[in-house]
């Protein structure tokens, strides 16, 4: 095969949590070797780190240090129930999307109280169904949206607690699908109309005006664009209050970036040390506030392992398929996102070769990485790292695949919190037709 090279010692950096390592010739997630994982519950396979989930969150905590701030889990990231429960019980709220995403919150025992409801497309039947639960907060998208909220909560003789999300029209430097804060997105109130739309919601009988909240985009990696988001926010607090408007909390949303590969983003203690110092000098140090990170609390907390089905050499490329695809792991052809890919089991009785790999389903976009160099057979089995956010709460069914198995690694305890879906599972809610 071409780029044949001597083989090499297994990398031993690896993008991801401390709690991936390898050890005696094998990756290991805590205390668990993920070969042994593989084949006892089967690939793709789906494995997290509970302490790594609880190391994220933790410089987050310590960041905040003796401040009035309210973690909301933006759980979109991963919604899967047992990875709720983690920061469930380690005191988070969470910032929903749908209700849907509110059923999964309370089957998982979190406190509704702690909810945030942000998107901009609500519907009236989730927002009955927020209000009915009592959530903590509806981040508004729209003045339309307004108008029906306060609608839907007189009709019920209940007033929405809202905040609104304001676009502060700055360049969060990522993807362009995953930036949301400059003017041309669909996300938020323009920061000029702001004040307006405001004075708006006040005169609205339904609807409590709580908060204001901005979130700039994903897998952000710079400080400045939250610097520059924080004072563009805090020159509408300054207005708002000066026209009478109060607010009891102030809502920087989430974004913070990891290492896949050669990523630096800041480290979540050191963001808000900066961040803190700006509100401080600005005088709204002691302003309750909320924040709502996602793939900086998950993505590195897990790997998805996947199985080696064929070596396919070829003119051009040479073709490492696996039995992970693009309805596993959709970052790749959705956002040509890299994950790194590593072996289980690093061998040295094989040469390297440059492989695309790639999934099964009939689609040229169905690659997970390219031109990767790795020393494989048909057999060996790979982990997909930083696979903990984005990847199993956008999994799909293309292709009549079943979605993979979940496991929660704590120290040497795997639990199963996902198993894998049948086809029979997919298939339970479609009828014949009867003639
Ligand atoms: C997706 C999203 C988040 C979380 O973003 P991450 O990049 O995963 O931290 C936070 N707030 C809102 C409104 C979102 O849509």
């Amino acid at each position: 095969m071409s780029s044949a090279t001597a083989p090499a010692a297994p990398r031993t950096e690896l993008p991801g949590a401390p709690q991936l390592a390898y050890r005696d010739g094998g990756l290991h997630l805590e205390e668990a070797r993920l070969e042994v994982l593989a084949q006892a519950y089967g690939t793709p396979l789906f494995v997290y780190s509970k302490a790594a989930m609880l190391a994220a969150l933790a410089a987050y905590q310590h960041g905040f240090a003796g401040r009035a701030v309210q973690i909301c889990y933006a759980m979109k990231a991963n919604s899967s129930l047992g990875v709720l429960q983690v920061f469930a019980r380690a005191g988070c709220g969470f910032d929903i999307v749908s209700g849907g995403e509110l059923a999964r919150v309370l089957a998982a025992g979190g406190d509704v109280g702690k909810v945030i409801f942000s998107g901009v497309g609500k519907t009236r039947a989730e927002m009955r169904q927020a209000l009915t639960a009592g959530i903590g907060c509806f981040n508004v998208e729209s003045e339309a949206e307004l108008d029906v909220l306060s609608d839907v909560a007189l009709s019920m003789g209940l007033t929405a607690p809202v905040s609104i999300r304001v676009n502060p029209n700055v360049d969060a430097k990522t993807h362009p699908y995953i930036s949301t804060g400059l003017k041309g997105n669909k996300f938020g109130v323009a920061h000029e109309d702001a004040l307006r739309i405001y004075r708006h919601a006040a005169s609205l009988k339904g609807l409590r005006v709580v908060g204001i909240d901005c979130h700039i985009g994903s897998q952000i990696t710079e400080t400045t664009p939250y610097l520059d988001a924080m004072d563009r926010v805090l020159d509408l607090v300054a207005s708002m209050e000066h026209a009478g408007i109060a607010i009891e909390h102030i809502d920087f949303g989430g974004g913070l970036g990891i290492n896949y590969n050669q990523d630096a983003p800041p480290a979540a203690d050191a963001l808000w040390r900066e961040l803190l110092a700006k509100l401080d000098a600005r005088g709204y140090g002691g302003k309750k506030l909320m924040i709502e990170p996602g793939r900086s609390l998950v993505g590195n907390a897990g790997v998805c392992l996947t199985e080696v089905l064929y070596l396919k050499p070829g003119e051009q490329k040479n073709f490492c398929v696996i039995d992970a695809a693009m309805n596993d792991l959709p970052r790749p052809a959705m956002y040509q996102a890299f994950h790194a890919i590593v072996p289980l089991a690093p061998r040295r009785d094989i040469q390297e070769a440059t492989y695309d790999v790639v999934g099964p389903v009939c689609e040229s976009g169905d690659w997970i990485g390219r031109d990767r160099t790795l020393a494989v057979a048909a057999g060996d089995r790979l982990a997909v790292l930083s696979a903990g956010a984005y990847c199993m709460s956008m999994a799909s069914n293309y292709n009549t695949r079943g979605r993979a198995a979940e496991l929660l690694v704590d120290g040497a305890k795997v639990h199963v919190i996902r198993r894998r879906e049948t086809a029979a599972d997919q298939m339970r809610h479609e009828q014949l037709i009867q003639d």
